[in-house]
């Protein structure tokens, strides 16, 4: 078999798996999916990808409780706000975090595609690629399924996510697929997490700084991300 037929038959094995896996937890609480996927891969076959963002806290939180040795993938695109890089910390720290890895872009792929670090402006979706979706490519190579914290009330391609997927040769699981906002505050309210930084001077959503801007009244969290452009999605999640 020829390695493009194999790979296409692996994509097939796992996205079968993925579906027959959603049938049973579709209606799973998000703890109750974390464990399941601990349980089908095992830790060490088994990442969380979190950005340190605005409602990153609560889907770490679930993950702690469960195991606070789940490597965690966290994307450092080189444009973050320092707010964010502080907040990465204080989780650890208030979570008890074991395994937090924070990726950069290759320094080659900066050099050759965005030496004057403008290509967020003349190109998004290179930079996107260079600085988010190539590093998470390499920080999942030696996984086999990965953790998100999509929900589907952010709308857009998110609305109909299912709990598990195929991702290429990995299982995805999103177990906030479910949830609503109202449960994301409860899980901050309880725990009593930390809001991050950004959020009391009215950031709903935080990624790249030059990326990323106020919510106006009435907006979408997500509005503020890639503001005037059709750009709603990174890529990591769609490339
Ligand atoms: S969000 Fe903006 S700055 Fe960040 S990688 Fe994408 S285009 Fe570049």
């Amino acid at each position: 078999m020829s390695i493009v037929a194999e790979r296409a038959f692996e994509e097939t094995a796992v996205s079968e798996k993925a579906k027959s896996l959603d049938d049973v937890l579709r209606n799973a609480s998000p703890s109750e999916v974390i464990e399941s996927a601990l349980r089908i891969v095992g830790r060490e076959h088994l990442a969380l990808v979190s950005s340190f963002g605005t409602e990153s806290a609560a889907l770490l939180k679930v993950m702690a409780d469960v195991d606070p040795a789940i490597p965690v993938i966290f994307l450092d695109t080189g444009w973050l706000f320092e707010e964010t890089l502080a907040y990465r910390d204080t989780l650890i720290a208030r979570l008890g975090l074991r395994d937090v890895r924070s990726i950069k872009p290759q320094e080659d792929a900066l050099k050759r595609e965005d030496p004057d670090r403008e290509l967020w402006f003349s190109d998004p979706d290179a930079c996107c690629r260079i600085r988010k979706v190539e590093p998470l490519k390499r920080a999942l190579a030696p996984f086999d399924a990965w953790i998100n914290g999509r929900k589907r009330f952010q709308g857009g391609s998110r609305t109909e996510i299912p709990v598990v997927e195929g991702d290429g040769i990995r299982l995805k699981f999103n177990p906030f697929a479910n949830i609503s906002r109202a449960g994301i505050e409860a899980i901050y309210a309880q725990a009593q997490l930390p809001p991050h930084p950004l959020v009391t001077s009215g950031f709903l959503s935080v990624g790249c700084m030059p990326c990323s801007s106020r919510a106006q009244p009435g907006e979408d969290a997500r509005d503020g991300r890639w503001r005037g452009r059709s750009k709603n999605e990174c890529g990591i999640h769609t490339a």
